[in-house]
């Protein structure tokens, strides 16, 4: 008898997107074990069986559930600025769609429970290290208010795979608006199945951007929402010092929601060209070039809606070719306002640009901590203390910027106990720190310890209220941490 988790399935890309997918199952886990599950997102989709022994089956793909559909999306990508005409769902497990409580569609989808048609090389495993790695920064990101696919669920195979060294195999678990990216058009556009990429964009916009249906021209004003949604999305990268590391077509997705955390990472010190992923060698998705990077994904995007947005293909590029421009416009417009926020600025002065970028300009190569440095900022509003510039190796600049700064908060006349709570409210205090990640993975591959990796999510659920003992977690890696490089492919 098949297992019921409560979802009430309704599985709409495989019933309207035949020829977009591979039918598909997953791999039976030696020793499926269940070591994580999000109670409250679980609630929020109507997981309703709390079986662990039901849930390990299931969320390792050995079993598929009642209602679901399970299948691997085919896509296609620019990686790394080369085209791969097919990827796909190498090792991940669409199972279907729920209504979550708002009444929202999600996919829930398995990555990590074997090989698919789209495999290629890969084994279609992960390794539990990099499973706890996106649990961990996914759900902190939703902690973060920034849009995100969340993390469901953490099953461990009792397998062990092949990488670098033997680690120890799991299942994530994740839940996303859907997994409609960039690279799904391509992989139609580039096969010339224009008619596919007309049925993809009338799903998306369906399934996306509903009000866009009765607009007089729906895929050009879709072209605009994606770059709008990733506009704001990847301000907010920037915002808290994210740099997702591997920003292929494949990996941005239509919903305007981070996906694939690989190689990605918070820096600590504040650094415009931080990189971590150990293959992003000319640091193509350095922090400072997600904007532009972000750009010219969407114009990919754009070159598989051209034949949608006119038949006249000189205006069809050139309307299309105005709304990737205004990107850059609409992406700055997100950044200030978040950054008038951080800031405690209540209103808007011609000068904010300059003034948010003098202060970025005072920070470089100062070895100062990112998201202290804002939660400090605020400290100084109050008055308890300067301790801002002691986070400067020279604080000369800093300071002179802080006081124009305070200058500018008191044209704003807002009191000044509201500049520090619009501060505060944006400004995390605790982000995903690279080594205690490092430390909470650690500890789980290494002695099963799950308390560590608990504890950190715990944390980082509340990324914005001082919490009791958790001290350490405010503060950026020991000199003795090192460098942090992260290793995808695992
Ligand atoms: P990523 O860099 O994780 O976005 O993956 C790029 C492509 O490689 C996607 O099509 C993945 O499905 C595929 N892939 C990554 N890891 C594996 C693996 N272990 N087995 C099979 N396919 C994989
Ligand atoms: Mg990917
Ligand atoms: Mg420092």
């Amino acid at each position: 008898v098949k297992i019921d988790l409560g979802l009430s399935f309704d599985n709409s890309y495989a019933k309207k997107l035949e020829g977009f997918y591979a039918d598909c199952q997953g791999a039976k886990a030696p020793q499926p074990e269940l070591v994580k599950l999000n109670t409250s997102l679980a609630h929020s989709i109507g997981l309703s069986n709390t079986n662990p022994g039901q849930l390990a089956e299931v969320l390792s793909g050995s079993q598929s559930p009642i209602g679901a559909s399970p299948l691997a999306q085919v896509y296609a990508g620019h990686q790394f600025g080369g085209f791969s005409p097919q990827l796909g769902d190498g090792r991940a497990l669409l199972l279907g769609e729920v209504l979550d409580k708002d009444g929202n569609r999600v996919d829930v989808q398995l990555k990590g429970s074997g090989r698919t048609p789209f495999s290629r090389g890969g084994d279609g495993k992960a390794a539990l290290g990099a499973v706890l790695r996106e649990y961990v920064v996914s759900e902190a990101m939703f902690a973060l208010k920034i849009p995100t696919t969340r993390a469901l669920a953490v099953v461990t195979t009792g397998e062990q795979i092949m990488r670098t060294q033997e680690l120890p195999g799991a299942v994530l678990t994740r839940v996303a608006a859907s997994h409609i990216r960039v690279g799904t058009f391509q992989y139609f556009s580039s096969r010339g199945e224009q008619d596919k990429v007309k049925q993809l964009a009338d799903y998306a916009i369906e399934r996306h951007y509903p009000q866009l249906k009765i607009s007089q021209q729906p895929y050009l004003d879709f072209l605009c929402a994606v770059c709008d949604k990733q506009a704001e999305l990847v301000a907010r990268w920037l915002l808290v010092g994210f740099v997702h590391g591997v920003m292929n077509t494949d990996n941005m997705t239509i919903c305007g929601e981070t996906i694939d955390y690989g190689p990605c990472a918070f820096m600590d010190d504040y650094d415009p060209q931080a990189v971590f992923s150990s293959i992003d060698r000319d640091g193509r998705y350095a922090y400072n070039n997600q904007p532009v990077l972000a750009q010219w994904n969407l114009a990919r995007l754009a070159e598989t809606l051209l034949p949608l947005i006119s038949d006249d293909e000189a205006v069809a590029v050139a309307k299309a070719t105005q709304a990737v421009t205004e990107f850059m416009d609409v992406y700055q417009g997100y950044w200030l306002t978040g950054m008038r926020a951080k800031l405690g600025i209540s209103n808007e002065e011609e000068g904010d640009l300059a003034l948010c970028e003098q202060l970025l300009e005072s920070m470089v190569g100062q070895e100062v901590d990112f998201t202290q440095m804002f939660r400090q900022l605020a400290r100084d509003l109050e008055g308890q203390s300067h301790g801002s510039d002691q986070l400067f190796n020279d604080a000369d600049r800093f300071i002179q910027w802080r006081e124009s700064w305070m200058a500018r908060l008191s044209r704003a006349s807002l009191p000044m106990s509201e500049c520090v709570a619009m501060m505060d409210g944006v400004n995390p205090m605790y982000i995903p720190r690279n080594h205690q990640l490092e430390y909470a993975i650690e500890a789980a591959e290494q002695r099963a310890d799950y308390q560590p990796f608990e504890q950190l999510i715990g944390i980082l659920a509340n990324p914005y209220t001082p919490q009791d003992g958790a001290e350490e977690y405010a503060k950026p890696a020991p000199a003795s941490f090192g460098r942090f490089t992260s290793y995808c492919g695992t």
